[in-house]
């Protein structure tokens, strides 16, 4: 997989986002940390591998969506704190990469709390693990870990800001990157959507015809979320 070259790797993650999430997700609530836990790793593994939600579209519509995303991502986050056998090219730095994409972008009413998608507690045992995973070094981060710091830092402003102030302006920033015309660069805010994947938007119809032409017809699919 690893071996495609890019654009095709990239049009791979789209079939797959849009066709299969809801099928991982469900083995992943269905699957059992203390009899299934190789299995469990293997879909958070597959999870930790697909593009950032700013660049995956279908990923940013499915976490976006709270009936898909629902408990999701305190599942993610507990399998972490119970421990993930974590093989290349997915270790517990892609997996922090995962938890942060699901902080950053479903809904923060989806823990029990309302401050983040992560339940409460969930976090407090991820805070503590992340201490103990993270070598205490001064100054300078060491680039094996820069996902895990960043995650450390971000569950700290989480805690430390009032209800989910610290998380609904982070994503109103990052909506405000991806909410554009998905022409040709035209800058324009779109109020106009595919009428079939309901998921790239445009200013106009020439953008639309633009697009089409260039590249979305290969990516243009129906999701069950
Ligand atoms: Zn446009
Ligand atoms: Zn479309």
């Amino acid at each position: 997989m690893l071996i495609l070259p890019p654009e095709a790797l990239s049009i791979f993650w789209s079939v797959f986002t849009a066709h299969h999430l809801t099928d991982v997700a469900s083995s992943l609530r269905r699957l059992s940390h203390a009899t299934q836990k190789q299995a469990l790793s293997i879909a958070i593994r597959i999870l930790s591998l697909i593009p950032d939600p700013k660049k995956e579209p279908y990923f940013r519509k499915f976490l976006q969506n709270a009936t898909a995303a629902k408990d999701l991502p305190t599942i993610i986050a507990r399998s972490f704190v119970q421990g993930t056998t974590w093989k290349p090219p997915a270790g517990p730095e892609e997996h922090c990469t995962l938890i942060i994409h699901t902080l950053f972008w479903c809904d923060p009413a989806l823990g029990d709390d309302g401050k983040a998608s992560i339940d409460a507690d969930v976090r407090t045992a991820l805070a503590t693990a992340l201490d103990s995973l993270i070598p205490r070094t001064e100054g300078r981060i060491d680039r094996r870990f820069v996902d895990m710091e960043r995650l450390r830092g971000i569950l700290r402003a989480i805690e430390g800001m009032p209800g989910a102030h610290f998380l609904n302006s982070t994503q109103s920033h990052l909506r405000g990157q991806v909410d554009l015309c998905g022409g040709n660069m035209c800058g324009e805010e779109p109020d106009l959507a595919c009428s079939k994947c309901k998921t790239a938007r445009y200013c106009g119809k020439e953008c639309q015809a633009w697009h089409w032409k260039n590249g979305h017809k290969a990516r243009c699919f129906t999701t069950d979320y």
